[in-house]
């Protein structure tokens, strides 16, 4: 059996892990875990605005600026492994082969927890399509019969990050990360999306605000620990325990 500690995030689009999971990515990386981050896409026509404003912009010049930024980003958080699937996006739609390859990540990995997207996501449907995707990829990878001889995967949780417009998503979060600690690596990684600067201090904003939860959860006013910047997130699966 490996020792290592592992995370997996799946990412509809290039820059979703930044905004609504950097800090969790760098939070365990700095705990030795490796974190590795599934691009499906590269947000290359729905979330890219700014650069297909530019003159003689075309598909190829977006993604490989999106990818750039990506990996710049990847780097600043201290992920271990991106991967672009470049299946396109707006829509999104996976193969069963794509499907087949993302199970493939799954089982190499073999992650302690995953991290993707809210269920719903009516603004959004390249989001919610990644959830379900991952869910049917986390089912098939548990499948004894599944490529028989592979190690299959046990019970990862799956966390379901925050979205953007929270109160339409039917996003409610029951876990507040603390990622103070590592803020300055967030913001770094929010820096290198310079398509879309206008997200930076909303992201910020959230973080904080997010803190305040941490606090209040904590133990509010009879002692709750600080925190500065924390991130929320919402698992799907139950927790096993011996004591409440
Ligand atoms: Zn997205």
């Amino acid at each position: 059996m490996s020792k290592k500690k592992t995370a997996l995030v799946i990412s509809a689009h290039a820059a979703d892990f930044v905004w609504r999971c950097g800090g969790a990515i760098a939070l365990h990386a700095k705990l030795g875990y490796e974190v590795t981050v599934v691009c499906l896409s590269f947000g290359e026509r729905g979330e890219s605005a700014k650069l297909w404003k530019q003159p003689g912009m075309t598909l190829d010049k977006v993604k490989a600026a999106r990818r750039a930024e990506a990996e710049k980003a990847a780097e600043a958080l201290g992920v271990h492994k991106l991967l672009c699937f470049d299946l396109g996006d707006y829509p999104l739609k996976l193969t069963d082969e794509d499907k087949n390859r993302l199970v493939e990540v799954i089982r190499e990995v073999q992650p302690s927890f995953m991290l993707s997207h809210s269920q719903y996501d009516p603004y959004n449907t390249d989001h919610m399509y990644t959830t379900q995707v991952v869910l049917e990829a986390r089912m098939i990878a548990q499948a004894w019969g599944h490529n028989p001889g592979q190690k299959v995967l046990g019970a990862p949780q799956l966390y379901l990050f925050e979205p953007h417009q929270t109160e339409q998503m039917g996003w409610k979060p029951d876990v507040f990360l603390d990622i103070t600690e590592v803020w300055e690596k967030k913001r770094a990684a929010i820096e290198c999306m310079e398509g879309q600067e206008h997200l930076w201090e909303f992201y910020t904003r959230v973080a904080q605000n997010r803190a305040n939860h941490f606090q209040r959860n904590s133990g509010g006013q009879s002692g709750g620990r600080a925190a500065l910047y924390a991130e929320g997130f919402q698992s799907v699966f139950p927790r096993t325990l011996d004591e409440l």
